[in-house]
């Protein structure tokens, strides 16, 4: 049987170290302060930022969701991000995506300062994670950290690995390539133009999917030789169709083959909650 990958343990412990850091900045007068930007009504975006701003009160933080109007202009969003993300006591800042399509063209990571992008996503940021800079103290990108953090919870080497990603956004795939290359791994990156995508899958030590399909991977992506030694992290968010949360890995199927799997929900979604916790007491750790 597989070992079930879930971030309840992580958060758990991980937890109770935040309270402790937050406490700390508290006995400063610091209070960990996070500011969330929501354009329009997007269900699940709703979702996403209510979770994140009840996780940061549970460890203490300031968490407040600023909801702009749908059809709010470029130059009053604009504006309001400045507005937000200047004030000397947020520490954190980031805009939920996606945007309606007025502001769909904007480049956002680059309109937040790099020291307050929580999100990691600034070029600032961004550049330290390609140069793989040890001295400076970034932000790294959310889910892909969450990745890192929670193969390294679950004791599961990446040095010398091969490791397969499919998908190459900018805020999943291409910065988790970044993150394996510098822990060591072999990386290979697919995309919707990968051709013979299962033959490369089957290959792999380690496959992490973000693609947005629901149960995508199934068997076929796994090699018979292979079996109990591939570990599959699901980073998808799907519905399926009967309208139930489901990963782009057909959990079912896979996971009597597999060496260990991340489960959705209950897997890397969490961790993602987490690193951006983690990045805010960063910033505000930043200012002492
Ligand atoms: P995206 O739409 O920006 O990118 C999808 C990528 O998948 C693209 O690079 C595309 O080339 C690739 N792709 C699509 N179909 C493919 C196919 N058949 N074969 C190979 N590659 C294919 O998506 P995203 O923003 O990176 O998100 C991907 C998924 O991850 C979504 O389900 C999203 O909800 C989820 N997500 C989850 C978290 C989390 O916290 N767990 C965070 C971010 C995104």
């Amino acid at each position: 049987m597989s070992i079930n990958l879930i971030a309840k343990p992580i958060i758990d412990q991980e937890l109770e170290n935040l309270k402790h850091r937050c406490n700390k900045l508290k006995e400063r007068r610091i209070t960990p302060n996070l500011q969330v930007l929501l354009v329009g009504n997007n269900k699940a975006s709703k979702i996403y930022t209510n979770r994140k701003k009840k996780f940061c009160e549970s460890f203490g933080a300031k968490c407040d969701i600023h909801h702009l109007d749908e059809n709010i202009s470029v130059d009053d969003f604009i504006k309001e991000l400045n507005k937000i993300s200047s004030a000397q006591d947020v520490h954190g800042t980031f805009v939920q995506l996606p945007l309606p399509g007025q502001l769909a063209n904007l480049e956002i990571e680059k309109l937040i300062p790099a020291d307050k992008d929580v999100d990691g996503f600034h070029p600032f940021n961004l550049f330290a994670l390609l140069s793989d800079d040890k001295k400076s103290d970034y932000f790294r990108p959310c889910t892909p950290y969450g990745v890192m953090n929670l193969l390294k919870y679950y004791n599961i080497p990446v040095s010398e690995k091969h490791a397969v990603i499919i998908g190459r956004s900018m805020i999943v795939g291409k910065p988790m390539q970044m993150l394996l290359t510098n822990a060591n791994a072999t990386v290979t990156l697919c995309h919707s133009k990968t051709k013979n995508l299962s033959e490369l899958t089957q290959k792999a030590d380690i496959i992490i999917s973000a693609i947005g399909k629901p149960k995508f991977l199934n068997e076929t992506f796994i090699h018979p030789a292979q079996k109990n030694n591939t570990v599959i992290i699901d980073v998808g968010i799907n519905t399926d169709k009967d309208g139930n949360l489901c990963g782009d890995v057909d959990f079912d199927k896979v996971s009597p083959l597999v060496y260990a799997i991340t489960p959705v929900p209950g897997g890397v979604g969490p961790l993602t909650i987490l690193t951006l916790s983690q990045n805010l007491l960063q910033a505000a750790e930043k200012i002492i």
